[in-house]
């Protein structure tokens, strides 16, 4: 380990959950860290996301296994930093036939294992507790875990802080990285390699990686409601959902799924609508979300949006729709052709970035594998 007021063996730029996640593997190695952040604490896409670390959904294959991979790192992290595991798992919703066609396509692959799909009045029954509308069928999976954002990310700060010696410069902006040598608006630091986590910051680090990627971002409306009086037993999510999450949209039966929602959900789907619902410590419930795709950040938030958003949620839960007490936009990088990716412009640096919606469930395993395989 080597560690000065200007060099360390690590030098991670970013403190959202793609950074912490490379800073903790580093550390996890025995390497002396330094993470370097413009803002004073994380306030991107990692704080402004549901908490939501989803595996059923996730992309088959590679995908897949890393977000399970994550999951089990996110247990043991949540345990050793005090983070609250608010709940687990995860019930996806099918209100229509063909959404349960696709439910049933999804229990014939591999990634069902664990998984239970149930007739509507069977889920209805056994959670009497919530005033649910009719399902088709109802997925359930055990596999997620759900924590609150806003607190976790500066639970892991002080934890990395505390247990591993990680520092941390923050409003401090990264200029420029060569050979090892990070050029900051504080100064010059030196390590001997630079992991670089910058999330949808598409200008100021490594511009043509991102440009050759195909890399912009997506603009996403969030919405906190008032605590209903049930509690939720894990997240939910609908039949919109089938289409945005790949785990699902490329199996059989998705077409006719396709077909029905563009029929009857047309404004949902030119939003890019679909819905997530979580419940917090305090019983209020996040619900979200819509997708807009750009160069900029759209910083307008819609009441057309909300109210889509709104009334997938009554079409899940029945009764009335609990009052809107916070509402927030969030960005993150985007890509349409890959779910992350990690380039090495030069020998000491290593760029990696999740360009899907799912960073939260994959940076833990991306994290340990970058890191691992940059040091063999
Ligand atoms: C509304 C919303 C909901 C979401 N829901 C989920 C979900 O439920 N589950 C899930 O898995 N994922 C979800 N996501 C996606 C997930 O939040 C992101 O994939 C993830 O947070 C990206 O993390 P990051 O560390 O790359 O980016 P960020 O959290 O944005 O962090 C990047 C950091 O890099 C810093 N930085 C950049 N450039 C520089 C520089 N040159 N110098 C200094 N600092 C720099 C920034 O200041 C920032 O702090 C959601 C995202 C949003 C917006």
């Amino acid at each position: 380990m080597n560690a000065s007021d200007h060099s360390s063996d690590v030098i991670v730029v970013g403190m959202g959950i793609i950074g912490l996640a490379h800073a903790l593997a580093a550390a996890k190695l025995g390497k002396s860290v330094r993470i370097i952040d413009r803002q004073p604490h994380s306030v991107g896409a990692s704080v402004r996301n549901f908490g939501f670390v989803t595996i059923t959904g996730q992309e088959r294959g590679d995908f897949w296994s890393l977000a399970l991979r994550a999951r089990d790192i996110w247990t043991d992290v949540a345990e050793a930093a005090q983070i609250p595991i608010l709940h687990r798992g995860l019930a996806m919703v099918a209100r229509r036939q063909e959404a349960s066609a696709v439910l049933e396509a999804f229990m014939a692959t591999e990634m069902g294992e664990g998984c239970e799909l149930l007739t509507g009045e069977a889920f209805k029954k056994s959670h009497s507790s919530i005033d649910l509308n009719r399902f088709e069928s109802v997925l359930v999976s055990p596999h997620e875990v759900r924590v609150e954002p806003r607190t976790a990310l500066s639970a892991i700060a002080s934890w990395l802080k505390c247990v591993f010696g990680v520092r941390f410069e923050t409003l401090t902006s990264v200029h420029a990285i060569e050979g090892g040598k990070v050029t900051t608006s504080r100064g010059v630091f030196q390590s001997e390699i630079v992991f670089v986590c910058p999330g949808d910051d598409l200008s100021t680090l490594y511009p043509d990686v991102m440009a050759q990627r195909g890399v912009t971002r997506c603009t996403l409306q969030m919405l906190r409601l008032a605590a209903p009086i049930y509690k939720l037993p894990h997240a939910f999510m609908s039949d919109l959902g089938l289409l945005r999450y790949r785990g699902y949209s490329q199996l059989p039966g998705i077409e006719a799924l396709a077909a029905k929602l563009q029929a009857e959900q047309s404004a949902h789907l030119a939003a890019g609508i679909h819905l997530i619902a979580v419940q917090s410590g305090d019983g209020s419930l996040v619900v979200g979300d819509s997708h807009v795709y750009g160069q900029a950040e759209n910083p307008f938030a819609t009441i057309d949006f909300e109210n889509l958003i709104l009334d997938e949620f009554a079409s899940v839960f029945a009764g009335k729709v609990p009052s809107v007490i916070e509402r927030w936009v969030g960005t993150y990088a985007s890509s349409p052709d890959q779910q992350w990716f990690v380039e090495t412009p030069e020998p000491e640096v290593r760029l990696s970035v999740v360009t899907s919606g799912a960073g939260m469930s994959t940076a833990f395993a991306i994290g340990e594998r970058v890191v691992r395989d940059a040091f063999q």
